[in-house]
């Protein structure tokens, strides 16, 4: 519809509003959680095509995880309307297939190459290295190590292997278009062409192989074999890369699989004619969270010196409960109870005050928080809380979509069908397969409880993807083979989402619990291993991201004691909690979430 002028940076501050306005050149935002980055980068893109004449086509938007670049894609749906679906928003591996697809003749891959699941990896390195552990081995260090480093030769019988079947893996996805664009000038300069104006979410978390994929995509090699045709130069001198890079070293987590905030610290130097924006208000965040986050990351700060303020009128902002358990399955009680009590069950009534609200009218639901664990298997204690207390959730799986044996079947069978709009499909698919099972004859029988059941809601899961793919099956075989993290996450669902602290970045909510706060958690470290400054200044910082996702509530909470690795442990508290001012804490325990003690005045803050 008709817009007023500039209403397209009208929701910005003003020194977003100068990070969204600049238009040429290298840019880079620098700042703290929850100021606004991705929401500034958002609107940069709007106002480049709606009010600079950029044509959507030429902007790509690379986001961390697919649900980021969905949030993205529809934010600027919101702000563009149609013209939002020529805009290219991916993440990294979604760009590398995007290329490879382009270019597959040129990458040695069939039209038709896939992407291996975790369980064919498996396979076929351990048919190279001999043995399941050595399997492992390679298979970890390929996840990590950098692209160009030696091949060891199981390494090579491995890539042989996947070839021969006409198959990449999550690493080819970024290591081959690189290759690809570096040994074809005039096919990066192809690209550089399409894709002029490139913004980067999360840049911190860049690794060497998508740092020089960027660099192939924005900048001519240093012999100037990659200038433009038309005689501009995308080198140091006269630096016109359209590229903006948006990040905060102190949330930089993946360091563990390669990434380097180095990259990030240097952008400067790579782009001498960069502009630097810097903001500090944190809109996200009461200003306890804020200060709490800001003490707690202090000590390993990347950063240091930076000031965060929390903007809005928080008068008497709550105190952050701390509650320690007896053992993990009180702690996930405790979460549960409290829950409930947020959401205004029963023990609520009574209080006079201490409702928390959502940000928009109404009163908090069950989608509105979220529970932050370290690692997965802490899920298993809160899932079971959840269910006894009846409390709906949603889990963040990391296991692949394809790993599930139903989602598999249900893919071949489409795959089977042919082309048709993928939705028809999908459902005459899973009845077929159903039909199959219930005649009793397939010998793909599986080992499912209840095989009909487990089919449709891998149908149900696979629904929203095909959704998205309308009638584009190739497109549907991508995402799938692509959904490394299955996102399952929907920000709609009236359901409390359970997340480890990687998969939250970028994310908010109302009301966050981070269970777990216990030394060999956080900072996490595997029995007997020594400890490692530089793993726990990551593992810091990992906090400080769980931290920053709250909103209006959070709660820090810990176990006395604790099964892990098949024995009981007695951890002492996180020393990341040491950081964190008495004054912003206040102690929070299980039967406060229960039982009102008018006297107890504190226990509202719950
Ligand atoms: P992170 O580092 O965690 O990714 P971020 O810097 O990307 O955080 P955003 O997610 O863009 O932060 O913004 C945080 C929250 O603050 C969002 O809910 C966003 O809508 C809101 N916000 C940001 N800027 C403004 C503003 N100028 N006015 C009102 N709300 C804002
Ligand atoms: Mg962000």
């Amino acid at each position: 519809g008709p817009r007023r002028p500039h209403g397209l940076l009208d929701g910005l501050d003003p020194d977003q509003r100068r990070a969204a306005e600049h238009a040429d050149g290298p840019l880079m935002i620098i700042a703290g959680p929850g100021t606004g980055k991705t929401r500034t980068i958002t609107h940069r893109i709007a106002h480049l095509i709606a009010e600079r004449g950029v044509a959507a086509a030429e902007c790509l938007a690379i986001t961390f995880t697919r649900r980021a670049a969905e949030e993205l894609h529809e934010r600027l749906d919101a702000l563009l309307g149609d013209a939002a679906r020529e805009v290219t928003v991916s993440t990294f591996h979604g760009l590398g297939v995007r290329i490879l697809r382009e270019r597959h003749e040129q990458a040695g891959l069939g039209a038709g190459f896939r992407v291996a699941d975790a369980a064919t990896r498996l396979a076929l390195a351990t048919e190279a290295a001999g043995s399941a552990e050595q399997a492992r081995r390679l298979l970890a260090a390929r996840d990590t190590v950098a692209w160009d480093a030696a091949d060891d030769p199981d390494a090579a019988a491995y890539v042989r292997l996947l070839r021969a079947a006409d198959l990449v893996d999550f690493r080819d996805l970024l290591v081959l278009p690189t290759r690809l664009l570096a040994a074809d000038p005039g096919l990066a300069a192809a690209y550089r062409r399409r894709w002029r104006w490139l913004s980067v979410d999360e840049y911190q978390d860049v690794d060497d192989t998508q740092y020089a994929l960027l660099r192939l995509l924005t900048a001519a090699a240093p012999d100037g074999a990659g200038s433009e045709p038309d005689g501009t130069a995308g080198g140091e001198a006269g630096d016109r890369a359209n590229i903006a890079v948006i990040g905060d070293p102190d949330q930089a987590i993946y360091g563990f699989r390669g990434a380097d905030v180095g990259f990030f610290l240097r952008f400067t130097a790579d782009h001498p004619a960069a502009a630097t924006v810097e903001l500090g208000r944190n809109y996200r965040s009461h200003a306890t969270i804020v200060d709490a986050a800001a003490q707690a990351i202090a000590p390993a700060s990347l950063v240091p010196g930076r000031e965060l303020r929390a903007v809005g009128d928080f008068t008497d902002p709550p105190r952050i409960g701390v509650h320690v358990a007896a053992d993990e399955r009180a702690e996930a009680a405790f979460v549960a109870r409290a829950v409930d009590r947020l959401l205004g069950g029963t023990s609520l009534h009574s209080l006079d005050s201490g409702r928390v609200t959502a940000d928009g009218p109404g009163d908090l639901g069950f989608g509105d928080i979220a529970v932050l664990y370290r690692t997965s298997a802490q899920a298993d204690a809160v899932i079971s809380a959840f269910n006894s207390a009846g409390v709906p959730f949603q889990r963040r799986s990391h296991d692949r979509l394809l790993a599930r044996p139903a989602v598999a079947q249900v893919a071949a069978e489409l795959r089977h069908q042919g082309q048709g709009p993928v939705r028809e499909r999908l459902s005459a698919a899973v009845e077929l397969l159903c039909a199959r099972h219930e005649r009793g004859g397939a010998a793909d029988r599986g080992d499912a409880a209840d095989p009909a059941a487990d089919l449709r809601s891998a149908g149900e899961l696979l629904a929203p993807l095909a959704a998205r793919c309308g009638d584009d099956l190739d497109a549907f075989h991508a995402a799938l083979d692509l959904g490394a993290e299955v996102d399952a996450l929907d920000p709609r669902a009236d359901r409390v989402s359970l997340l480890t602290l990687h998969a939250a970045k970028g994310l908010e909510f109302p009301v966050v619990f981070l269970v777990g706060c216990e030394d060999g958690l956080l900072p996490f470290r595997r029995p007997g291993e020594p400890r490692d400054p530089a793993a726990e200044a990551e593992e810091r910082r990992l906090f400080f991201v769980g931290m920053t996702r709250a909103r209006r509530r959070l709660y820090l909470s810990r176990a006395r004691s604790r099964a892990r690795h098949g024995r009981r442990d007695e951890p002492a508290a996180s020393v990341f909690l040491d950081a964190i001012g008495p004054g912003l804490t206040m102690p929070v325990d299980a039967e406060s979430a229960t039982r009102t003690r008018p006297k107890d005045r504190q226990m509202r803050l719950l």
